[in-house]
């Protein structure tokens, strides 16, 4: 079984009820934060998961609100991780990723030096391996296996999805994506795929240019649909809902994604739950 946690359901616009796009994935014992918009960790913290129970960090792309709260995150693992000489953090991310981490631990610079400084069990700056990687197998430990393909999000590039295997079921993670061949070969057969889906037929109504825009690099709700339902997978699970979904809309947005695919619809607000068993 793997179990699917929407710990953050918003977007850039930030929203008193959503925190920035996360999604906690744990499988076969491992916990792993796919993305870690504004807020994660007190998501994270709702669901009693620290910084430090994580198994890995996976970044779909590198936009602010898939990575808003980056630098609290890796402050707060390694200030909160008590075991000596601790394993360095594995993040795996797109190329750039290691560029990002490193301009964040620079801007965190004073901080790791005041800490250093005044605890004498601290002695190094957080111990951190990236691994940038567009395809491929990105992960095998313990039953655990994690590929990653390129999603398209031009001209945010490269752009990547993820697909986790554990004991028998899958689960893919589209990230920010139009229908793509790379998705739909990470998704193929996989028993869940979660995907970021905006309301097109809303945002285009909006007078703002700069709002249309996301139009042309994001997946509908429906278009989400189509990917799954090409794909085969069991369920669809939707997040970053662009506008935010509004309590008591559950159902419209629950119909448009029907009338492209027949599985099971989840969708909600942060830290709602999936579980994810292999189909049968
Ligand atoms: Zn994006
Ligand atoms: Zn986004």
């Amino acid at each position: 079984m793997i179990e699917i946690t929407l710990l953050g359901t918003g977007s850039p616009i930030p929203d008193p009820n959503r925190a920035g796009p996360a999604t906690l994935v744990r499988a076969g014992g491992q916990a792993f934060l796919v993305d870690c918009g504004r807020g994660v960790l007190q998501r994270a913290a709702a669901v009693g998961v620290g910084a430090a129970g994580l198994s890995a960090l996976l970044l779909t792309h590198l936009h602010s609100d898939h990575i808003g709260d980056l630098g609290d995150l890796l402050i707060t693992r390694w200030i909160t991780t008590f075991t000596p000489d601790p394993a360095p953090f594995p993040i795996i991310g797109p190329p750039g990723t290691a560029e990002t981490v490193e301009a964040m631990l620079k801007a965190f610079g004073h901080d790791i030096g005041y800490r250093i400084a005044h605890h004498d069990d601290l002695n190094t700056p957080p111990p951190i391996e990236v691994h940038e990687y567009t395809e491929g197998p990105v992960w095998d430990r313990d039953g655990v296996f994690i590929r990653v393909a390129p999603t398209d999000h031009r001209p945010v590039a490269p752009t990547i999805g993820f697909r986790i295997d554990a004991g028998g079921a899958s689960v893919a993670l589209a990230g920010d994506t139009v229908p793509c061949a790379g998705l739909d070969d990470l998704a193929a057969g996989a028993d869940a795929l979660v995907h970021t889906v905006i309301r097109k037929d809303i945002v285009t109504q909006i007078p703002q240019q700069r709002l249309q825009d996301i139009c042309d690099y994001h997946s509908s709700v429906e278009e989400a649909a189509a990917t799954a339902a090409r794909a085969g997978v069991g369920t669809l699970v939707m997040t970053h809902y662009v506008p935010a979904l509004v309590p008591g809309q559950e159902e419209q947005w629950r119909t448009l994604a029907a009338s492209q695919f027949g599985g099971r619809i989840e969708l909600g607000d942060d830290l709602h739950r999936v579980e994810v068993s292999p189909q049968p």
